[in-house]
């Protein structure tokens, strides 16, 4: 007898072999292992690396104040309210938008090349880094958050506009493809010889 979960809502079943069946609890399929599971999120932590840097070199934002138009980047956002002396509006953003997209991604790619080379990492490890990965996932839309109530707080017309950038879609990119590599991915198997 084998034990089989499903990897959707954790019902246990008995099994005589790993054929594929259908969850009765939640009619996901369950399979021994997710079909190229590492190959498809690799590809798409490479998508959302190669997408981070428009997200960081292009305008967030675009402000239009008295028909004047100007446009800032992420990290030019940052030291504007570092010198209007909000540190912690800044500080907020920048772990928001740069450092926790950017830890998540490195993790992801980490675990993920560990398992298609020999790099000396122990699988209790691996799972480490990536139930982190999930943890800090639902923080990294913060910066999308504070666009969208900036602009329809200070929305006023012709007078003062803000609207999101190219770097906002790339940035929005980002964490939906991380999200999705981070949840496609079949972690049994780190546990595989
Ligand atoms: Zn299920």
């Amino acid at each position: 007898m084998l034990l089989i979960s499903c990897k959707n809502c954790h019902k246990v079943y008995e099994k005589e072999n790993y054929d594929e069946f259908v969850c009765t609890q939640c009619k996901h399929k369950v399979q021994k292992r997710v079909k190229n599971s590492l190959q498809v999120s690799l590809a798409l932590t490479i998508c959302a690396i190669l997408l981070y840097i428009p997200a960081m070199l292009y305008p967030m934002m675009e402000i239009t104040k008295l028909g004047i138009k100007t446009q800032s980047t992420i990290l030019e956002g940052i030291i504007s309210f570092l010198e209007y002396e909000n540190y912690f509006i800044a500080f907020v953003i920048f772990t928001a938008s740069v450092i926790i997209p950017l830890i998540k991604l490195l993790g992801l790619l980490l675990i993920f090349i560990s398992l298609k080379i020999d790099i000396k990492l122990r699988n209790k490890n691996k799972n480490r880094i990536f139930k982190f990965i999930h943890l800090i996932g639902k923080w990294s839309m913060i910066d999308i958050y504070v666009v969208a109530i900036l602009a329809s707080v200070i929305q006023m017309g012709e007078l003062f506009n803000i609207k999101g950038g190219l770097a906002a879609t790339s940035f929005a990119l980002v964490v939906i493809l991380t999200m999705i590599a981070a949840n496609r991915f079949d972690t049994r198997i780190i546990w595989d010889d």
